[in-house]
């Protein structure tokens, strides 16, 4: 069976089209710009991209172009052979505590969540209406970035404000990348051949989360009522105390969403830098000796083994650590340095393994008392499994 995995955003929509017998990439791509002049796709097959500018008014021009070519490419010979269409959804809210076939009403309780999510909902929901034009009674499956972390317990989702926030207005942790944290979950079960072990999983990207996994079940995570909370990221602040809105809010003349919008933008790696938001830029810059690169990676070090380290009692001890994501798969460095700081806790890795990039592989030594892993993670795969395994179980 073959499987389109979508992930629409406001302008822009990527697909993995999957052959899921062998769960094998046949072809990927994107459609950028769309509704913004200059608008263009690009399509990976058989070892070759292709590149085009075109005109594409909104999303269902842009899934009109995507199917044509992927029959004119010969990636496949009929619209018959899409078995079905998994789509990326943000926010379920507490609704969702899994993935589900898209009905009206999962379209309608995305537009009803849009304040929760309001760049990714509705573009969610253009991707879902848009596919609903072209392929009209295909089943299509939505899998929440939220849903993973439903299992976590009251006292860990609810923040300690007054209740009525939480009743009345939904403040609480929601928790995100929770898709990538279950294909890291599921990637460990295959690995130790059990799922009854206790897993930090960091992705660390341009955003990040870290989440405690127990028996495959979330028990906590960084990301909060936003994706702006927890550890530091490439553009967003993490965790800061909430007294500096108001006080920078009167010091640079400007209203909380101004100031949340620089928590978001131009914080983080970017921030402290004062350069780049990207991983790659902050190393170099260190290597030319630049104190607040220097700075800046040092933070990012210090927040994510905060929450390793918070996570570890939570857990009562930790099996494994694994990173994933840009950093993580990617900046030997920065998994050196957590590690390091981890020494305490008898986290040992091999340093020659950890120069692999963007790879599977065992970074702990023999004698390190918790196993480390890198492992890619793969949202799109995972959309495509749940997206199987609903149509097969209906
Ligand atoms: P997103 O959250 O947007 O999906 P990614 O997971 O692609 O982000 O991560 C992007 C980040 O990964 C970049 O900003 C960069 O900091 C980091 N990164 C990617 N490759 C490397 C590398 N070789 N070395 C260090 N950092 C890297």
């Amino acid at each position: 069976m073959k499987i389109i995995s979508i992930n629409a955003g406001s302008s822009s929509l990527k697909f993995t089209l999957f052959e899921m017998d062998n769960e094998e990439v046949i072809s990927s791509g994107v459609f950028e710009r769309i509704g913004i002049e200059g608008s263009k796709y690009t399509i990976k097959y058989n070892g070759e991209k292709i590149e085009q500018e075109i005109e594409l008014k909104d999303h269902t021009d842009a899934v009109k172009v995507l199917l044509e070519k992927l029959i004119d490419l010969n990636i496949i010979k009929s619209l018959d052979e899409i078995g079905g269409v998994g789509h990326r959804l943000v926010h379920g809210k507490d609704k969702y505590s899994k993935s589900v076939i898209i009905t009206d009403e999962v379209i309608e309780d995305l537009e009803n969540f849009r304040k929760f999510a309001p760049l990714h909902n509705p573009a969610n929901v253009l991707g879902i209406k848009a596919f609903k034009e072209a392929l009209g009674d295909v089943a299509m499956v939505g899998v929440f970035d939220t849903a993973f972390h439903q299992t976590m317990e009251k006292e860990a989702y609810l923040y300690p404000v007054p209740y009525k926030w939480y009743e009345e207005y939904g403040v609480r942790k929601y928790g995100f990348h929770g898709t990538s944290h279950r294909y890291i979950a599921s990637s460990v079960k295959q690995i130790l051949g059990r799922e009854d072990f206790k897993l930090i999983s960091c992705h660390i990207g341009n955003g990040g989360s870290i989440c405690a996994i127990d028996n495959m079940k979330c028990v906590d995570t960084s990301m909060g009522f936003t994706p702006l909370a927890g550890i530091m990221m490439g553009t967003r602040s993490g965790d800061i105390d909430p007294s500096i809105i108001p006080y920078v809010m009167e010091k640079e003349g400007k209203n909380a969403s101004e100031v949340v919008e620089d928590l978001n933008k131009v914080s983080g790696l970017l921030g402290l830098s004062e350069y780049s938001s990207d991983m790659r830029d902050i190393l170099e810059k260190i290597d030319n000796q630049d104190e607040k690169a220097l700075l800046a990676k040092k933070k990012y070090v210090r927040r994510v083994v905060d929450y390793i380290a918070q996570y570890y009692v939570l857990l009562g001890g930790v099996d494994v650590i694994c990173f994933t994501a840009g950093v993580g798969e990617n900046s030997v460095p920065v998994r050196k340095e957590i590690c390091e700081a981890l020494a305490c806790l008898g986290v040992k890795i091999d340093l020659e393994l950890n120069n692999k990039r963007g790879e599977l592989v065992k970074l702990s030594t023999d004698d390190s008392k918790i196993l480390v892993y890198v492992i890619p993670t793969d949202e799109e795969l995972m959309i495509a499994r749940d997206t199987m395994n609903l149509i097969q179980n209906r």
